[in-house]
């Protein structure tokens, strides 16, 4: 297996991208879809807002698990349902210490969707009434939108929403004008998806919290990118999402307080979430297995266990560093191609560049970069709202990470600027 190519700390230096010395070119080798030609091309990927890639030691782990441990969770005294349990109830203490939490605080699922949806059908359903408001913000991305609504629509709550600044930050007055008496929940993202604003949420939490409104931060776009201490944010639900944190697809979690958990009733009911079942009722398992039915994801798990390892030797603050660094590095490039403008410039800003080039659609742009070997998204990235107030019908989206470097985001804008005169 390969291990993260990260320094020996008596040796480590700190380097141009702030980190301790990492050789980020042996990091990238670690990926190895990164080594893949398109259309001819060496690719580049800057789509990691939408899912990161995966490095081998992730997708190894996958791969042993069912060559070796495959057996379903907790349901098996034999030594293989031992295996199997204990590779995911490893994942949920790992990530419970790399997001300094209680790990029977945290529900795995599916992903942030699934966990947005299990706030929303679990506590805010049965608690929301007419007259109660669920606050949202502008930047939000849709499965921090409709699951609301559908919550809304079935309870007579209404939904309110802060608007942001120009440059793409939070309007923090307008933010604590509408924490009003009758707002029961607000939900926000710590990390904007396409403008890579970075929220205060742990200022903002605090604030809610003064004022007895509940508080969800939606993590997927945090968790990857930044170190992140869910107990110091102070919020009550934190969602996040295990692709686009170097692990596999379908899995991820949400981490609640225990006493919320606790008085929440099961979202999705059958084997596993009981302690005992007869056709005249069921005692449900305790909190996080009760939110837990069915199968899981357990070779899922095992990868995210490993992607969690993988992060951590890397360490997130030379992750964060070194991205800040890229990010600077692309801003400073895209400035210099006439027409080009950026969406979202505030001034704490994760790698994720959204823009628009005068004259050219972001379609056609995104198309043709692909035949570049270039991996960005176009469209309208789940934030319809969003793009309303920006006033545009889509935009380019670059999003970055630890893995790229320095030379692709040159070699990225050259084949922007030959694919801009493309189109005249
Ligand atoms: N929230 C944000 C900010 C996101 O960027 C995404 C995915 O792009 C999601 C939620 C949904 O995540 P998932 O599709 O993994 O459930």
């Amino acid at each position: 297996m390969n291990a993260p190519h990260a320094p020996d700390p008596s040796t480590a230096v700190r380097g141009e991208d702030g980190a301790r010395g990492t050789d980020w070119a042996r990091v990238r080798a670690d990926f190895p879809l990164l080594d893949r030609r398109v259309h001819g091309k060496p690719l580049i990927y800057f789509d990691s807002a939408n899912t990161g890639q995966k490095p081998a030691a992730v997708i190894e782990t996958v791969d042993a698990f069912y060559r070796r441990h495959n057996a379903n969770v907790s349901r098996a005294v034999h030594q293989l349902g031992s295996e199997a349990t204990e590779a995911y109830e490893n994942a949920r203490r790992k990530l419970a210490r790399f997001l300094n939490v209680r790990a029977d605080e945290l529900v795995l699922c599916s992903g942030t969707t699934f966990a947005i949806n299990l706030v929303a059908y679990s506590w805010a359903l049965p608690q929301l009434k007419p007259g109660d408001a669920i606050l949202l913000t502008r930047m939000e991305h849709h499965a921090n939108i409709v699951p609301w609504q559908l919550v809304a629509e079935r309870t007579g709550a209404a939904i309110k929403v802060v608007e942001l600044k120009p440059d793409g930050t939070l309007d923090l007055e307008m933010l604590h004008a509408l924490m009003t008496p009758e707002v029961r929940l607000l939900a926000l993202a710590h990390v904007s998806n396409v403008l890579g604003t970075v929220n205060p949420v742990r200022e903002i939490c605090r604030e809610a919290r003064r004022r007895g409104i509940v508080t969800l931060v939606d993590g997927s776009q945090a968790v990857p990118h930044r170190p992140v201490d869910v107990k110091a944010i102070g919020c009550d639900f934190y969602a996040f999402t295990g692709h686009k944190m170097c692990g596999p697809t379908g899995t991820g979690a949400l981490w609640a307080r225990k006493e919320l958990l606790a008085a929440m009733p099961p979202f999705i009911g059958g084997g596993e979430m009981i302690k005992e079942v007869s056709f005249q009722g069921t005692v449900y398992n305790d909190a996080p297995y009760k939110f837990e039915a069915g199968t899981p994801n357990i070779a899922g798990f095992a990868g995210l266990a490993a992607a969690v390892d993988y992060l951590e030797t890397l360490g997130m603050a030379d992750i964060e560093a070194r991205e800040q660094a890229l990010l600077a590095h692309l801003t400073e490039e895209l400035s210099g191609v006439e027409g080009l403008r950026i969406f979202g410039t505030a001034p704490e800003k994760a790698a994720v560049v959204s823009f628009l080039v005068e004259g050219a659609h972001a379609h056609d742009l995104a198309t043709l970069l692909d035949l570049e070997g270039v991996a960005i998204r176009s469209g309208q990235h789940c934030a319809h709202p969003l793009l309303q107030w920006l006033g545009v019908a889509a935009t380019c989206r670059a999003s970055l990470a630890f893995y790229n470097t320095h030379e692709e985001v040159e070699r990225f804008v050259a084949a922007l600027r030959k694919v801009r005169k493309l189109l005249g």
